[in-house]
């Protein structure tokens, strides 16, 4: 879920080596080339990957072992250059520059090479232990574009490989390639890239004072250049590196002063200096790829070309939106009620056969309702509800996401998210919200302005995440869809406009905070539209089964089980006639009715908080252990507990109503902590949906009983 120590920390990522001559090797390479697909493929872990850059935003370290020594990788987030633009770029640029990396590997993307390169010059300028992994070599066949790879590795005077990153055969060349590979001294490399006459002068004459201060690897060209630069965001770091006596040391002041002067009287003041060092690496990376890459219009790239202008264009975007999310919860809820039956019926034998064991071996009764009411039937029926839409939903989600419409949508949706006065990346934070809200905050590190930032964390759970889909498709069919002839499209339509309500409240809430609380003016982005790619269906089926899939429903059935033990305790427990689940649901009772909701509805959402899952299975256990003694095997049968404890349509759009706008469950109000540093933020991310679902059903209820009046 990636709720690990954020990559701001990556200065202080504490490296875990397994013995003693291990090397560190940094994953370095734009963003969406591969680069965690490489690290998971050799390291075995798990970290997010999704055809859309940006998704990295949490650092990873894993083990993989060579012939003669181990590597520790760490997987960086993506960045284009050096030249760091946000605090991602900047952490992952120190990293490279200055961190405990003894190897760089730069992955690069075989269909876009030449802007990969700027990166690979960059840093072989910074440090001479550098490789270059030339990934996605299938793709670039399929466009016809082919890398002259032994070229390359003569040109930049490093090795390179080509790969494959999804076949685990191509991915064993690294580390055979860095068990062989000894790095030359950062004296001995050739410089990649070839400034102007007069900076090469000035270069030279900066050179040798710094060399004494620089490690083996380090360059001490590189130096000299950054502090001819005069890169602010550097100089910290610099003077930690180089000590502020080398520094401020009169010979390298005055050197630098001299230099600088020169390089003016010749036409690069120092305010276009960054400008022509950029326009070197430009023209340098142009002029390898020319050589390099040879490449034939493929009729693929005419084709993507004309996808793309249909899933972004001004008439189709929007109806292209909506058409795909409705055929996704149309085969979601269309395919996902057989195998509930199945597994709900399964779980009723399984329960039957434990009770008439448990009776045979002679159990106190209240050993028997605490194993089967307490611990086991929540869980189960968690299981059996869950399990089939979310193992239908998440690998069509996780297919979106890896032919890369994601991004599209963020940027459909830049212009609406701008008029909010936020950043268009918000559009892709909420999309990681579908999935787990938590997930989606922690994925708010990709929103470079701290104001913007906040404004995407605190309405993230504006839109449901995965664990309440289940109790909407639930009630949507059960109260507000008939069995007429339309029922099969009218659920998948509801649940659209469920979602589509979800997405404009967080529009309407990013407004209001950003006129109020986060004022301020919206900052400019730019996304990149990731090639589209086509996903592989086995790996894609089983990391949305694994990492997605069973990670939601373990993590349900852990709370499940605590929560119906709960539940069990508090019917169990009386206090004069009633039991003290009775107790507290009346308490809330008269309140709840204000909002078209009960007691034991309101009870449900409270005991809820630790996961969104619970909260119907406590309803429907709350009424069953009220004496209404059924089961409930499927919808219909839920449909008549339901209504026997007085559910009309209405008590239905109520609940759907404060399941959609109500707090978020306990790990994403600690995820708002751990993000923000401060409870309060957490607070107002619980109160602002909460206030909005609430609102919502009282305007509801209350309209509703002045018609039903007239
Ligand atoms: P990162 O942002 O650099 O970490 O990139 P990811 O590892 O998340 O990969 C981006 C997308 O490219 C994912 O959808 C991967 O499945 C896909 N991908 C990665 N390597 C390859 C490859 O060699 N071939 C193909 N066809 N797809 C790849």
């Amino acid at each position: 879920m990636g709720l690990t120590k954020g990559s701001a920390d990556l200065g202080e990522l504490r490296i875990r080596r397994k013995h003693e001559n291990d090397l560190v090797v940094a994953l370095a390479g734009n963003p969406n080339v591969g680069k965690s697909t490489v690290f998971n493929g050799l390291t075995g872990m798990h970290q997010h990957t999704g055809n859309w850059p940006g998704k990295t935003v949490a650092n990873a370290q894993g083990y993989v072992q060579g012939s003669h020594r181990g590597y520790v990788l760490v997987d960086l987030p993506g960045t284009y250059s050096l030249l760091a633009h946000s605090a991602e770029e900047e952490v992952a640029r120190d990293y490279l520059c200055f961190g405990a990396a003894d190897r760089v590997v730069v992955v690069c993307d075989a269909t876009c090479l030449e802007r990969n390169l700027h990166l690979v010059l960059q840093i072989l300028e910074a440090r001479s232990d550098v490789l270059v992994a030339v990934n996605l070599m299938d793709e670039a066949k399929r466009k016809g574009i082919t890398p002259d790879l032994a070229l390359l590795q003569e040109r930049l005077g490093i090795p390179v490989l080509g790969l494959v990153a999804q076949k685990k055969k191509s991915l064993a060349a690294l580390p055979a390639l860095l068990d062989t590979y000894v790095p030359p001294s950062s004296l001995a490399k050739v410089p990649p890239i070839h400034y102007p006459p007069p900076i090469e002068a000035a270069l030279a004459d900066l050179i040798p004072l710094l060399q004494a201060h620089t490690t083996e690897r380090q360059s001490p060209r590189w130096l000299a250049l950054k502090l001819l630069e005069g890169d602010t965001s550097l100089l910290g770091e610099l003077q930690w590196q180089l000590g502020e006596e080398v520094l401020s040391s009169p010979t390298l002041v005055t050197a630098l002063d001299t230099a600088r002067e020169r390089l003016k009287t010749e036409g690069f003041p120092p305010e276009t200096l960054a400008d022509t060092l950029a326009t070197a690496t430009t023209l340098a990376a142009e002029t390898i790829c020319k050589d390099v890459v040879c490449e034939n219009a493929s009729s693929h790239s005419k084709r993507d070309r004309w996808i793309d202008r249909l899933l972004t264009g001004k008439y189709t975007a929007y109806p292209l939106m909506l058409l795909l999310l409705l055929a996704v919860f149309w085969i979601t809820i269309r395919f996902a009620n057989i195998p509930s039956a199945f597994l709900s019926q399964c779980f009723e034998g399984l329960l039957e056969w434990l009770t008439r064991l448990l009776i045979h071996l002679q159990a106190p009764e209240w050993l028997m309702g605490l194993l089967i009411d307490g611990l086991l039937r929540v869980p189960l029926w968690v299981i059996s509800v869950m399990l089939p839409p979310m193992a239908i939903f998440f690998p069509l989600f996780t297919f979106l996401e890896d032919v890369g419409y994601l991004p599209r949508i963020a940027y459909n949706l830049d212009r609406p998210f701008h008029a909010c006065r936020a950043c268009g990346k918000q559009s892709l934070t909420m999309c990681m919200g579908f999935g787990c809200n938590a997930a989606g905050v922690v994925g708010c590190r990709i929103i470079d302005s701290p104001r913007e930032r906040m404004l995407a964390i605190l309405t993230n759970s504006f839109v449901p995440c995965n664990g309440r889909f289940p109790a909407l498709i639930s009630l949507i069919s059960i109260f507000l869809v008939g069995s007429g002839a339309f029922s099969g499209a009218l659920a998948p339509l509801l649940l659209t406009l469920c979602i589509l309500l979800g997405v404009l409240m967080t529009m309407a809430m990013t407004k209001l905070l950003a006129h109020t609380v986060l004022r301020g003016a919206p900052s400019s982005f730019a996304l990149e539209l990731p090639p589209f790619r086509r996903p592989q269906l086995g790996r894609l089926i089983l990391r949305s089964l694994l990492d997605r899939t069973l990670f939601v429903l373990g993590r349900s059935v852990t709370v499940a089980i605590p929560a119906g033990l709960l539940i069990w305790l508090m019917t169990n427990l009386t206090i004069g006639e009633m039991s003290l689940l009775h107790h507290c649901a009346d308490l809330l009772d008269p309140f709840a009715r204000l909002f078209g909701m009960d007691g034991v509805i309101l009870l449900a959402f409270v005991l809820g908080l630790p996961a969104n899952e619970i909260i119907l299975p406590i309803i429907t256990t709350t009424y069953l252990c009220e004496g209404t003694l059924m089961e409930c095997e499927s919808l219909l049968e839920m449909q008549t507990l339901l209504s026997a404890n007085g559910w009309t349509w209405a008590t239905a759009v109520s609940v759907i109503l404060f399941l959609l706008f109500h707090w978020p469950c306990s790990t994403t109000l600690l995820t708002v902590k751990k993000e923000t540093g401060k409870w309060r933020w957490s607070l107002l991310a619980a109160v602002l949906p909460t206030v909005v679902g609430l609102l919502l059903c009282l305007l509801f209820t209350q309209s509703l009983r002045l018609l039903q009046q007239i």
